[in-house]
């Protein structure tokens, strides 16, 4: 995964795949390699998730609480 960079000479607008926003509203979008894209603001929200969701793995599976 690499973050992607601007050509001049292509004149496609790219947009991210789950938030819609195009590259002149967003810092920047990553390529993914089945042709999609992802902002800076949907990769916050994802790991969030994803971050979210591996604590409550870990905590249920080890029995331990962790401080919020
Ligand atoms: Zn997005």
């Amino acid at each position: 995964m690499h973050a992607l960079k601007l050509d001049p000479a292509k004149p496609l607008v790219l947009t991210c795949s789950m938030c819609g926003k195009d590259e002149r509203h967003v810092r920047y979008l990553m390529a993914g390699t089945a042709g999609g894209h992802l902002c800076d603001a949907c990769t916050v929200a994802a790991m969030k998730i994803v971050v979210k969701q591996r604590l409550k793995d870990f905590t249920k599976r080890s029995g331990r609480t962790v401080a919020q």
